[in-house]
């Protein structure tokens, strides 16, 4: 059994901004971050203003301009970010420590997402010595066409607090793998991995200005980035509807907009599967990082046939689930701030009232000062309860029952979501055409949550826009150059 006490902090942890290779100080006013588990201040970051961000897209500028990242050779980037996943793996307690104070995951599960954090930039620091562009040699007699992959610019990469360090590891070394310059901008709840992560950047060799990072408000430090005529790109992560705001705001200077969004998705299990393990990835989907999760299997859709016994396996499983201390032995943490629990309370009333049953109540959990949620699960529910369809971002479970395969995939498709669903079927011609007819990003069978660096992630519908990870991560930070050379007449 781990122990909380030793754990917490006496004092909390300032932080500045990270701008042209200096820490600045916290200044006056912070932001001040508790431990969602224990209500103990943790961590103060700057609060970023306008200038703030204007002075690191300032930075980012200028060291892209002058081009000491982005004429580097593929080589240089590579040793570059190699060291980078090293030292993570070096400090993994130390980050892991930090997002269990400031996001409310369980500590072991922390652990695990630095290892992964450090597989991403191991695999980017591999890309860095794959960037080409092609070559046409059709174009007639005298002409010589070919395309050149050059950086697109300036990044602004602006990040959620559910999973810090992995998501910006999900961007960030990819835009340094393909020269670019960025600045990122931390979710205002867990700011610190990411202001360590610039630390080791530099002790790894990155040149000054070429990461920068600022901490405060959604708006004005994300709303400035967005609309910065300084800045090429956004790549975001967060809420459709903050998504949706960033959009508008790149609109105006046409910068290339990525966006990893929400999700409402549903597993299908179909009479034939195998119910155990069906059963086991359920609750993997449903209580992993509390639910606060965008690939959360929030929508379990099952055949009628077996969805009595499939429920009954489930609900025993996550009655085996322990919540609490995330620095002990637990599988669900605590709930990040006030407002997302009061949200998730929220979604288990509408539940009730729209008639679905609520078969297993987790929210009268009582430890402490801390917020927490244990497992929940309505079964029977409605198609059209907002449960169904809305993401909750919380530990609840919405079962939802169907009789053939077009019902289950007229259900699936049925939300403005698109970023994951699985299927759970012995049959493979079922599998397979329940994966054509799925809209969303990625489909899992026999299976949920596997994945790899290898492996592009992103959403269809409302989910988002473009893709993370894979081989051609580093692209979607690129432009095309395409260059056309007439020759002389050589023949005459
Ligand atoms: P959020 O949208 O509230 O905030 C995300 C980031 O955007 C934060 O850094 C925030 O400060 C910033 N922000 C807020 N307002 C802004 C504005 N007007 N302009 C620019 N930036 C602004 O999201 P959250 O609450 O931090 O995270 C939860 C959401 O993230 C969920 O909806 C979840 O599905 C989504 N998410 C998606 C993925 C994915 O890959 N698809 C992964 C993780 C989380």
């Amino acid at each position: 059994m781990m122990n909380s006490q030793p754990a917490l902090p006496q004092s909390p942890t300032s932080y500045g901004h990270y701008i042209d290779g200096t820490f600045s100080s916290t200044g006056t006013d912070p932001i001040e971050r508790r431990s969602p588990a224990h209500s103990v201040p943790v961590s103060l970051y700057a609060r970023g203003t306008e200038q703030d961000a204007e002075k690191a897209v300032m930075s980012a500028r200028t060291s892209f301009d002058q081009g000491d990242w982005a004429y580097t050779s593929g080589a240089e980037r590579q040793a570059v970010l190699q060291k980078t996943a090293d030292l993570i793996r070096e400090q993994a307690a130390e980050l892991g420590r930090i997002e269990c104070l400031e996001s409310g995951k369980p500590f072991r599960q922390a652990l695990e997402e630095m290892e992964w954090a450090a597989g991403i930039w191991e695999y980017a620091a591999a890309l860095c010595r794959h960037l080409h562009g092609g070559t046409t040699n059709t174009l007639g007699r005298d002409l010589f066409g070919m395309t050149l992959k050059e950086p697109i610019g300036v990044c602004a990469l602006i990040t959620p607090w559910n999973f810090p360090l992995l998501i910006i590891s999900q961007k960030l070394p990819f835009a340094l793998a393909a020269g670019c310059s960025c600045v990122v901008k931390p979710s205002e709840f867990t700011s610190g991995t990411t202001l360590r992560l610039a630390e080791l950047l530099s002790q790894a060799g990155l040149p000054p200005g070429v990461c920068n990072v600022v901490t405060g408000l959604g708006n004005p430090v994300g709303s400035t980035l967005s609309s910065h005529p300084g800045v090429d790109m956004v790549s975001f992560t967060g809420s459709t509807t903050v998504g949706n705001s960033i959009m508008a705001a790149a609109a105006p200077t046409l910068k290339k907009v990525a966006l990893e969004l929400g999700g409402k998705n549903p597993q299908l299990i179909f009479d034939d599967a195998d119910l155990d393990y069906a059963a086991e990835a359920v609750c993997l989907g449903a209580w992993f990082n509390m639910g606060e999760c965008c690939n959360s299997g929030s929508r379990i859709l099952v055949q009628e046939g077996v969805a009595d016994e499939l429920v009954q396996k489930v609900v025993e499983k996550s009655r085996a689930v322990k919540t609490g201390d995330p620095f002990d032995e637990v599988s669900v943490g605590a709930i990040i701030n006030g407002q997302q629990f009061e949200k998730i309370r929220d979604f288990v009333e509408r539940g009730k009232e729209a008639g679905a049953e609520l078969i297993l109540d987790g929210t009268q959990v009582e430890q402490g000062q801390g917020r927490f949620i244990a497992p929940t699960i309505f079964d029977h529910v409605p198609a059209d309860a907002d449960i169904a369809s809305e993401e909750i971002f919380g530990p609840v479970l919405s079962i939802i029952r169907f009789s053939d395969q077009a019902e289950a995939i007229r259900i699936a498709n049925r939300t403005r979501y698109g970023l994951s669903a699985s299927v759970w079927t012995a049959n493979t011609d079922r599998a397979l055409y329940c994966t054509r007819n799925l809209q969303a990003g990625t489909v899992w069978v026999n299976t949920f949550l596997a994945g790899s660096p290898e492996l592009p992630f992103g959403g269809y519908k409302q989910s988002g826009l473009g893709r993370e990870l894979g081989p051609e991560a580093v692209l979607e930070f690129t432009e095309t150059k395409t260059v056309v050379i007439k020759m002389e007449q050589t023949d005459g």
